[in-house]
């Protein structure tokens, strides 16, 4: 497979009758863009930057953080970079920070939750980010949100710390780009509210399907039910997919089932806009892309939300995978 895959190495990523769409990666370090350029990504859709916090015992300063946030952008190399702040807590601990435990630490304080309510640190990380992004095209992504004052918080934020970087004549880019990820059931139901203040989506379908399903997506007794063919979950997906289209920003999906070659085709009829897989899927990916026209993605969509359970969906989605 890996040789026949090399035929859409340097392609660009279009569906069968000539729709393109963007195809990204996914990294955890600068270090892991090299290999989103070497498997021919086109940018990068997530940059989880809980590495820079974690395996240490004191918060990243802003310059360490910015070097990060730079190197990523100048392996991209003008490329669109996607940087994630900070997703700490649920089962991402970062001792130093002494958060205290808690019985349910996936509805807790977490993400975005967490940095609001510790604006200083997350002060540095968003001015580490600004000052980065004037080496590349740095978009910023805001994971767990659940209502739309946090996006206006964060956007409050920015504005501030913009004006501060215009006093000490520190350069950035001042159109940088402020998006949400979608990966709670609250986002999704007001994707159309949330459009109107992030400059982009993109779905993270690993929390999507956790929380739409309340099934934690490490219990192993309950994984039966973790699973993105859930009608619930399907229906999640085209609801923000379309109202972002709608609002005219562009949606992208970040968690795994963007991978999916089963579920590719009803991406594509949702009009998901961008994927962003591991490095070692772009080209499957581009290559399941192009197997689909619209319309026969639409067929198939059509189908797939008039069924009722998720082992009838995966039923159909595997009869017609090509
Ligand atoms: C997701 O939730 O789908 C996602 C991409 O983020 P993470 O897996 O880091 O929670
Ligand atoms: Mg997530």
């Amino acid at each position: 497979e890996k040789e026949l895959l090399q035929i859409y190495r340097g392609k660009d990523t279009v569906t069968a009758d000539g729709t393109k769409v963007a195809l990204y990666g996914n990294i955890g370090n600068p270090e892991d863009a090299k290999g989103v350029v070497a498997a021919d990504g086109e940018g990068v859709g997530l940059f989880r930057t809980e590495f820079l916090f974690m395996g240490t015992d004191s918060l990243p300063t802003e310059d360490e953080q910015f070097e990060a946030y730079k190197a990523a952008a100048e392996t991209m190399q003008g490329k669109e970079v996607i940087i994630r702040t900070l997703d700490v807590g649920g089962d991402k601990d970062i001792p130093y920070l002494g958060l205290e435990k808690e019985d349910n630490p996936f509805l807790g304080f977490r993400a975005v939750r967490y940095c609001l309510k510790n604006e200083d640190s997350y002060k540095v990380q968003l001015r580490a980010l600004l000052r980065a992004s004037a080496f590349g095209d740095i978009k910023i992504m805001v994971p767990l949100v659940t209502c739309v004052d946090e996006i206006r918080r964060v956007k409050e934020l920015v504005a501030e710390l913009k004006k501060e970087l215009d006093s000490e004549k520190i350069a950035y880019n001042k159109d940088i780009q402020v998006g949400v990820m979608i990966e709670t059931p609250a986002a999704s139901l007001i994707a159309d509210l949330l459009a109107k203040e992030a400059d982009f989506f993109s779905i993270g379908t690993n929390d999507l399907t956790q929380y739409t399903m309340a099934v934690d997506r490490g219990n192993a007794k309950v994984a039966y039910l973790y699973s993105a063919y859930n009608p619930a979950v399907l229906r999640s997906m085209k609801n923000v997919i379309e109202a972002g289209n709608a609002a005219g920003i562009m949606v992208g999906m970040c968690g795994e089932a963007a991978a999916d070659p089963l579920l590719i085709p009803l991406l594509i009829s949702f009009g998901l806009g961008e994927f962003s897989v591991s490095a070692t899927s772009v080209l499957r990916t581009r290559g399941t892309i192009a197997k689909w026209s619209k319309a026969d993605a639409d067929a198939l969509a059509v189908k797939a939300l008039s069924l009722s359970t998720e082992a009838e969906v995966a039923e159909l989605l595997k009869a017609f995978a090509r």
